[in-house]
């Protein structure tokens, strides 16, 4: 079971200068192709780190924040061979896939139309799809309907997606082999509904993943940044942790070494 970044950044101002990639993540398994939040960039940044998007049969998107949606559309596309065939499954919340009068849904009813299958989900609900299972968590975020989620495949792998860390957060992502941490804030910093890199350190304490990777990085966390942190977090817990870049694979499994580093 794999995750390949095709962007680390968060934020506004890393989105906007494209200081680190925004394409979300994919999960690939022997189940699953599933694209995480594919965010401004994502069909260019899989072009780029040579990820087939035709291939997916899977989406999520943890909210209706543009550094999370921007390419739902364009993604839609490759997985139904140019919306020419109903293919894919879609993971999302209401304000994603229905929208309101203020914020219409990110995707068009033409985009939903040709996917196999569409959740929406509130905190806490399970799913049973292509083999494997996945239960929505709860995320602290100015976008009151974000959803993290635990994934139950060959591998348990869980994903804060955006949200600061509350109190029983960690009953959600126990026992994970991998756990993805929106850390868009540096150690200390006021946490306005975001990460930060103290608080990711209590969560993956009491969480005791076999490996932490932190990525979605706003500007204080780069220029080595993210990458002190993690190493501060490893020391401290003694717990594996990084922080991802752009284009890195990792394969989850007992090792957890790094497949490649573009
Ligand atoms: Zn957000």
């Amino acid at each position: 079971m794999k995750i390949t970044f095709l962007g680390t950044g968060g934020g506004r101002f890393v989105v906007l200068n494209q200081l680190r990639a925004t394409g979300g993540f994919l999960i690939e398994s022997k189940n699953l192709n599933m694209h995480v939040d594919p965010g401004p960039g994502a069909l260019v940044r899989a072009k780029e780190f040579k990820k087939n998007l035709t291939k997916l049969n899977s989406v999520f998107v943890s909210h209706r924040h543009p550094d999370h949606y921007i390419d739902l559309e364009v993604v839609i596309e490759s997985m139904t061979g140019g919306a020419k065939k109903k293919r894919g499954i879609l993971i999302s919340n209401e304000s994603v896939i229905k929208g309101s009068w203020d914020e219409p849904a990110v995707a068009s009813k033409f985009h939903l139309n040709v996917l196999e299958e569409i959740y929406i989900l509130k905190p806490d609900e399970e799913i049973s799809f292509l083999n494997t299972k996945l239960k929505t968590t709860k995320c602290v975020h100015a976008n009151g309907k974000c959803r993290g989620f635990v994934l139950e495949d060959e591998k348990k792998i869980g994903y804060t997606a955006d949200s600061e860390y509350y109190n029983g957060q960690e009953d959600y992502f126990k026992k994970c082999d991998c756990l993805v941490i929106n850390c868009l804030r540096p150690r200390n910093a006021e946490p306005y509904g975001h990460m930060t890199a103290d608080k990711a350190k209590i969560l993956i304490e009491k969480t005791k993943p076999k490996l932490a990777i932190l990525q979605h990085f706003g500007m204080r966390m780069l220029f080595g940044v993210s990458e002190r942190v993690a190493k501060w977090i490893e020391q401290e817990t003694g717990i594996k942790t990084v922080a991802a870049r752009d284009g890195q694979s990792y394969e989850i499994e007992k090792e957890n070494k790094s497949l490649a580093n573009f």
